[in-house]
């Protein structure tokens, strides 16, 4: 349980302003003080008492900031999270969204020199968690439970429209997973992907979505659609040489042309790319099909790697789009990325747009294509066809005027 102070756990390779913070915080009796990012993870899985809040340092020379809190999370972390940095302000605001990207509370950033009053302050704003947070709690299934899932036929693709900017229309939908779980309900698929790669069930998941979507498109074909369909690829699926051609059998067999299917990558998976990943995607390429980058803006790629995977969808993560408007920093690397995408010639999509505003900022940089609450939430196929006729008649228009 938690005493009314939080346990916290400070990590920064300076010894220097260790001592420091150290002094700033004597009241903490229980906080700890790492040099090492292996350190302070160790003492996290040695799981005696996991820190409320985590103060740490975005610039150390083995594990940056970024790369940590995918640790935390990985770790399941639910704590909170304070960002230090010598880095300018602009950067440290950046870094605090993507942090913020991944489910993990960020209670504000601090830049060196660290004034220990607002320091303080940050850390008097934590409170512990009081169940009504909208935060997704990560439940962990097991492996057992998913291959039964699948097999009875609990996981539903939901579809969200890509609609074209300019004209208002529907180009395409992304599949996104779902759990039909008997006891809780519509589980996302953030709850059950980690488990499906760890336990190799991946590969069965990838195959199961990208099924029921040709079929689904097969039908929808048959009413005189011509829309296309997007599936997410994990890492571990490029790394099996056989993707290609199983893609291909699939969509054949629905008579489906590789041309309406696009198979997104995430900018992360291709950061530690293998020969196999990057050969998967040249062939998928090859054969017609469309590849994309997705959350563009969170990993680390550089404009050659984008260049030379053959990549021709561009997806600009959400978390510089939406209220863009708003925010100098992230409308900032929402142009770069709208430019290298189309220096590249690349398609681009701009995911996440919740508001009109966000649409109308969208719309004006020239970007193609639009995907976001704003427009719809994802649908299960059933109600696509009043979804479409929907927006056909006052939606798309309307929007796009
Ligand atoms: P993603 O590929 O980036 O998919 C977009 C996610 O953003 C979806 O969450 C979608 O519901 C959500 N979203 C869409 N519009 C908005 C918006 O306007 N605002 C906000 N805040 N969110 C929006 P979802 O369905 O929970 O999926 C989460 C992630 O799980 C996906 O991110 C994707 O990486 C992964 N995923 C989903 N389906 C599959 C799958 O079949 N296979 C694999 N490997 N991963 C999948
Ligand atoms: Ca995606
Ligand atoms: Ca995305």
């Amino acid at each position: 349980m938690h005493s009314t102070n939080p346990k916290i756990l400070v990590l920064d390779d300076d010894q220097f302003i260790l001592s420091y913070i150290r002094a700033i915080l004597k009241s903490y009796d229980d906080a700890s003080f790492h040099a090492r990012a292996t350190d302070a993870l160790d003492a996290i899985d040695s799981g005696a008492d996991a820190p409320d809040i985590v103060i740490l340092d975005l610039n150390m020379p083995e594990m940056d900031g970024i790369q940590l809190v995918s640790a935390l999370q990985d770790r399941n972390f639910q704590g909170s999270v304070i960002l230090i940095s010598g880095v300018d302000q602009r950067l440290l605001e950046t870094s605090t969204a993507i942090v913020a990207r991944h489910d993990i509370r960020v209670l504000g950033w601090l830049s060196k020199p660290v004034v220990a009053e607002k320091l303080l302050q940050l850390v008097s704003a934590w409170k512990p968690e009081d169940g009504s947070s909208t935060r997704p709690t990560r439940t962990q299934f097991s492996s057992g439970e998913l291959s039964i899932a699948m097999r009875d036929g609990e996981l539903l693709n939901a579809y969200q429209p890509k609609v074209d900017m300019l004209t208002g229309s529907v180009t395409g939908f992304e599949a996104l997973v779902r759990w039909n779980h008997a006891d809780k309900g519509i589980v996302g698929p953030d709850q059950f992907i980690p488990a499906a790669e760890e336990s190799g069930l991946i590969s069965g998941l990838t195959d199961l979505v990208l099924e029921n979507a040709l079929r689904d498109l097969n039908r929808w074909t048959a009413w005189g659609w011509n829309h296309s369909v997007a599936v997410n690829l994990s890492m571990l699926n490029l790394a099996d040489p056989k993707l290609p051609d199983k893609v291909s059998r699939v969509a054949a067999r629905y008579g489906i042309k590789p041309s309406r299917i696009t198979l997104e990558v995430t900018e992360s998976a291709i950061v530690d790319e293998t020969c196999v990943a990057i050969d998967s995607l040249t062939r998928l390429r090859l054969k017609g099909f469309h590849v994309s980058i997705d959350d563009f803006g969170t990993g680390y790629s550089s404009m050659e790697k984008v260049r030379d995977i053959a990549f021709d969808q561009l997806k600009i993560d959400r978390g510089f789009v939406t209220s863009a408007s708003d925010d100098s920093t992230k409308a900032s690397i929402f142009t770069a990325s709208l430019d290298l995408s189309r220096y590249l010639g690349m398609n681009t999509v701009a995911e996440g747009i919740e508001t009109e505003r966000d649409w109308s900022y969208v719309r004006d940089s020239g970007c193609q294509t639009g995907q976001g609450y704003y427009i719809s939430k994802p649908l299960f196929a059933g109600d696509v066809p009043d979804w479409i006729g929907m927006w056909g008649r006052d939606g798309g228009a309307a929007r796009a005027g």
